[in-house]
């Protein structure tokens, strides 16, 4: 058992904390943001995540985890102290390293023993080195620390399972000490742990991530020449999956990626390359590729509508995925507004994202168009014009072709997830339109 202090309760911090504690760890999670502590103290989680609240009820009644804004009382005499806090994108792309800065010194002027610092958010690669020298720089105790990276893999919407089961665990470590603690605190696991170098290890983390937006962005590509050409791209991703080296995952084509990871960590990694003098085609392509597929299916409705004023438009899906109430990057956050500017008159459901999404779009009319927020798809397509799905939700998934024709005054849907078959849709008497298959336009 380990005294750890983990900074930053988001996404990645909350998880991992939860998830070291279930796994018999001494836990305290800090965060800058008291409403949340209160939260978080009370057994209610800030995010949504299946399985998370359970496990912070369970931990925190085991006296097993805290949450506190007090950084000091956390960091002093921690063996490690993990590093969650957000690395967001820059607008020249670059990563924002205030946050990390700002933990790092912290870190500094509070610990009072040896300290191995681990850092899991994504930092370009490098960073790692400085993050060492800055809390040296600014130690107030005569103590030891060192700083390992240790990326995180986890999915949004999956994120405790993710951790619990894990396919690997990356470890980048500069030291024998470094390398043996952060494998004995992960060793209750029981997971597979890769261990290499800080550089190799702050590597592998935007690598994959770029690999598997490569991967979403290659898909749209091909799934936008099936339509020019009368291919099915969910065929041919079927056709394509048996090889085993491609592999049946990732393979959807869509509206695009979005979420807090992909978007930015292609442009960070893009940015890092030019920074050293290379062009790193290959992920300017898949960013490329992805801003234009976020718009695509509100440039096919603009051609078929003319115009979507004083429209009723059904929006079926808000977050960037489901399983999740995050808004970062999502493709609703592209088309709504722009839907808006034309005068729409958006009834707009999700199972779990409305609440956030009206605090960016609040309920009423605008200076044009006008977004209402009902708690059931139903709700949105009743007497719409024209229906956009940006998520594929379970209770979007379920509704029967036949709802969008017996509801909406037009049965005119644009599918951003390929949820349907086009038969079914084309049986049901809906016009369908989707991405990468027929009937598209
Ligand atoms: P987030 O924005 O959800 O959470 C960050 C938290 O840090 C916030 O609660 C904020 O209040 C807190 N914070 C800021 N400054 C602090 C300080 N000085 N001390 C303590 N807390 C502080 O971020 P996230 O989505 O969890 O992402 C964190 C990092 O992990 C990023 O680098 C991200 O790229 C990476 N990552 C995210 C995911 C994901 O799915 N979200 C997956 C893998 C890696």
């Amino acid at each position: 058992m380990h005294k750890l202090a983990v900074a930053g309760t988001g996404y990645v911090g909350l998880v991992a904390g939860v998830c070291f504690a279930e796994m018999g760890h001494q836990v305290t999670c800090v965060d800058i943001d008291e409403s949340k502590v209160e939260l978080m103290k009370s057994g209610v989680s800030p995010i949504y995540e299946t399985g998370l609240e359970e496990l912070m009820q369970k931990n925190y009644a085991a006296g097993r985890i805290d949450y506190t804004t007090d950084y000091v009382s956390a960091y002093k005499d921690a063996d490690a102290i993990f590093i969650g806090v957000g690395t967001p994108e820059q607008p020249d792309g670059s990563a924002n390293l205030s946050y990390i800065a700002t933990v790092a010194r912290q870190i500094a002027e509070t610990i009072e023993k040896d300290c191995l610092v681990v850092v899991k958010s994504t930092v370009p690669v490098g960073t790692n080195d400085k993050v060492e020298q800055f809390i040296r720089d600014f130690l107030i105790n005569p103590v030891k620390v060192e700083v390992a990276s240790n990326p995180e893999f986890l999915a949004q919407g999956s994120a405790v399972h993710d951790t619990l089961h894990a396919e690997r665990i990356i470890i980048g470590t500069e030291s024998k000490w470094a390398e043996e603690l952060l494998k004995s605190i992960y060793k209750p696991f029981g997971l597979p742990i890769v261990s290499v170098n800080r550089r190799s290890s702050e590597m592998i983390k935007y690598a994959a991530n770029d690999f598997l937006a490569l991967k979403i962005s290659y898909m749209n590509d091909i799934a936008n020449l099936c339509e020019l050409v009368g291919a099915d791209i969910g065929d041919v991703a079927e056709g394509m999956g048996y090889d085993p080296r491609i592999g049946s995952k990732f393979l959807n084509a869509g509206i695009g990626f979005g979420g807090s990871c992909f978007p930015k960590d292609t442009k960070a990694l893009e940015y890092l390359a030019k920074q050293h003098g290379y062009e790193l085609r290959t992920v300017k392509s898949a960013i490329d590729v992805n801003q234009d597929q976020k718009t695509m299916l509100y440039k096919k409705a603009s051609k078929r509508l003319i115009t979507f004023n004083g429209l009723k438009v059904a929006v079926l899906g808000l977050t960037f995925k489901p399983g999740t109430d995050d808004l970062r990057e999502a493709a609703s956050l592209e088309n709504v507004p722009m839907l808006l500017q034309q005068g729409a008159d958006i009834y707009a459901y999700d199972p779990v994202g409305a609440a956030n999404f009206a605090k960016l779009f609040p309920e009423g009319a605008s200076a044009k168009g006008a977004i209402s927020y009902v708690s059931t798809p139903e709700e949105a397509l009743d007497g719409a014009n024209v229906c956009f799905i940006f998520t594929e939700w379970g209770e979007i998934k379920a509704l029967h072709p036949d709802v969008y024709r017996k509801l909406m005054r037009t049965p005119l849907v644009y599918d951003g997830r390929n949820l349907y078959s086009v038969a079914a849709m084309r049986d049901a008497g809906v016009e369908y339109h989707s991405i990468g298959r027929e009937g598209a336009v």
